[in-house]
């Protein structure tokens, strides 16, 4: 008799299985949950790993030292993120930027002084920090001269920008290298004499200071409310190679737009390009045209540049890697609005402004699983296996509900991603992996509302919500009153309350509760709806939902009070039947991956 563990990392939860074995016999003896310690995927998770196996044994009142195996989630290849950005453009003022990629920008480093033009650079800047402007019209080895000559003299020219692509021409022919943006288009709007900060980031990187509105603040010396003003800046600048941040004076101030930008979409034998400004429905039309996807990634000093590349290189840090090896190979694209502050309005007015949210997927290195495994291995002194991918772990745990059998298929709905996996009568099994989950409702809610509080939005997700009318009765969402013997506390009088697990939590926001009600069920709709129908029709075998017959939901957003019967209408209209899984007769939605994991063992693993 061996004592083995199911161990499943997810963006949100850590869950286990603790089971017997017995030669062939496995025996479910209990299960445990804790929160993800993290981002799922990396070292962190270790912890949240140790509390959940020492849950799981406390409930079975078993001890840790009788432990022979544990066996986690494979690769969790996929990891979700979610971005939001309005779809009109953003105005900036009081600062100028260029950020683009020059394909040979010359030098690396951060240069911030005055910008002149090079021939108006001489002695009388000596000791001044000086940004050289280098036109067309100057050839490279004058502009080389001209800077080592007056570099001499005690100028200090900190870096320059050019208008031809001659910037490694130029840092060639230099004493002493300074970094040099290249290929400036309208190199006549660049303003003169403003303080400028330059940045080039060394080859294969992108810039990390003028990415950084605390980055831009450093260099410019900006204080909080400057800083403020120019974080749509530095978010357009993100995944550049190289940039320029030009302050102006205030006083002097124009308005510049940021556009909404492309997302280009790599398929395996299609491409495709959409604008953003166009709305969710194209960018999600183009995607599965271009099924499968090898990467994504946006139009460069744009929002939505600005949106995947954060994803991308937010994924390459945690999973310490080369950005370009991070590929995006999903997206959720979701239509939404956002209260905006109206410009120059005196009163602080707010209009709604179209806005899209995203959601991406991005497929980490298989080795990183491996290195968790490793690592944990150290730690418990215990063998620790990977042992199978995520969605093919799912059905099997799912496959434990009372009443189902082969051919089935399920929808893992979690925080991060939406998986889904289909197996059939001879236990054949396919899945997928989707970008937006339980994650991005949350976010979708905390946008549209305002809120600006993610735990307030989690709790408006998940409870219903009513009406206080008077000291005596509420009026619940769906039009029934309810009375109480006792007064109820005057604070929530005439107030939109949420009913939360037998407490009337009132609500600080000025709407009515239908409007709060529609954008909550949308948020749903447009997330977990949207993503059942793409997820079944990636793993049907023949392509069409209507080849599939029963399927189970599990994942912590199937516990959810109406995105189950949501998904279940939907899936009606294929002539297919769902519902919520049960695991093991016990553990409701949740515990799939684990109990699968813990199942899959086989004899002699060990
Ligand atoms: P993961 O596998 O990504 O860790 P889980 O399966 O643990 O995710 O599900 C977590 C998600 O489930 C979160 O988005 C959370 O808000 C949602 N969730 C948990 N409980 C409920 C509930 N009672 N109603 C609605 N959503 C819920
Ligand atoms: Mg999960």
């Amino acid at each position: 008799m061996k004592l083995i563990v199911g161990i499943d990392i997810g963006n949100a939860t850590t869950e286990s299985t603790l089971a017997e074995v017995n030669g062939g016999d496995i025996n479910v003896l209990s299960s445990g949950i804790v929160k993800t310690t993290g981002i799922k995927g990396t070292k962190e998770n270790v912890k949240g790993v140790f509390a959940s196996l020492q849950k799981a044994f406390q409930s079975a009142g078993r001890d840790m030292s009788e432990l022979s195996m544990v066996r986690i989630n494979e690769a969790a290849p996929v990891i979700g993120d979610v971005a939001m950005e309005t779809i009109t453009e953003t105005i900036i003022t009081e600062s100028t930027m260029i950020g683009h990629n020059p394909t040979t920008p010359g030098g690396a480093g951060i240069g911030v002084g005055i910008s002149v033009l090079i021939e108006n650079i001489d002695e009388k800047l000596s000791g001044e920090d000086v940004i050289a402007l280098i036109s067309k019209d100057i050839d490279f080895q004058e502009a080389a001269r001209k800077i080592n000559e007056m570099t001499a003299k005690g100028v200090n020219i900190r870096g320059a920008v050019a208008q031809k692509d001659d910037a490694v021409l130029i840092n060639n022919r230099l004493n002493k290298k300074i970094p040099i943006v290249d290929e400036v288009l309208y190199f006549e709007k660049i303003p003169v004499n403003m303080l400028t900060a330059l940045e080039v980031a060394e080859k294969g990187k992108v810039i990390s200071m003028l990415s950084n509105p605390y980055g831009i603040a450093t260099l410019f010396k900006l204080n909080s409310e400057e800083t403020k003003m120019i974080v749509p800046i530095s978010r357009a600048l993100i995944g550049n190679r190289s940039a320029v941040v030009i302050k102006t004076p205030k006083g002097d101030v124009k308005s510049r737009i940021i556009p909404a930008g492309k997302i280009h979409i790599a398929g395996m034998s299609k491409n495709r390009e959409i604008e953003v400004d166009k709305g969710a429905e194209p960018i999600m039309e183009a995607l599965e045209a271009c099924f499968p996807v090898s990467d994504i990634w946006g139009e460069t000093g744009t929002n939505a540049g600005g949106m995947l590349e954060k994803v991308r290189i937010v994924m390459a840090q945690l999973t310490d890697q080369d950005p370009k090896n991070i590929k995006i190979q999903d997206l959720l694209a979701v239509n939404t609005f956002v209260p905006k502050k109206v410009k120059g309005g005196i009163a602080e007015e707010f209009s709604m402004e179209n806005a899209i949210g995203l959601a991406a997927m991005v497929k980490a290195d298989r080795l990183q699983m491996e290195r968790i495994a490793l690592d944990l291995q150290e730690k418990l002194g215990k063998k620790v296996m990977v042992g199978g991918v995520e969605a093919e772990m799912a059905i099997i745990g799912a496959l434990t509900t009372p009443g189902t059998n082969k051919p089935l298929a399920i929808i893992d709905m979690g925080a991060g991603s939406t998986d889904a996996s289909v197996i059939t009568r001879d236990g054949r099994i396919s899945s997928c992996h989707l970008a937006g989950a339980g994650n991005m409702v949350t976010m979708l809610i905390d946008k549209e509302l305002g809120l600006e509080n993610f735990d307030l939005a989690e709790d408006i997700k998940k409870y219903p919500l009513a009406k206080v009318e008077s000291l005596f009765h509420i009026r619940h969402e769906d039009g029934s009153v309810e009375f109480f013997e006792e007064t109820l506390d005057p604070r929530a009088f005439a107030r939109v309350i949420i009913l939360k697990e037998g407490k009337m939590i009132p609500l600080d926001i000025d709407e009515p509760i239908e409007k709060i009600k529609k954008v909550r069920r949308d948020a749903k709709e447009k997330v977990f709806v949207v993503n059942a129908v793409r997820a079944l029709k990636k793993v049907s075998p023949s392509g069409n939902i209507r080849d599939i017959d029963h399927v189970v939901l599990v994942g912590g957003s199937a516990l959810d009070f109406e995105v189950p019967q949501m998904v279940t209408d939907r899936l009606s209209y294929y002539g297919v039947v769902a519902g919520r899984g049960n695991i093991r007769g016990t553990e409701g939605p949740r515990n799939a991956v684990a109990t699968g994991l813990a199942l899959s063992y086989e004899e002699g693993q060990l």
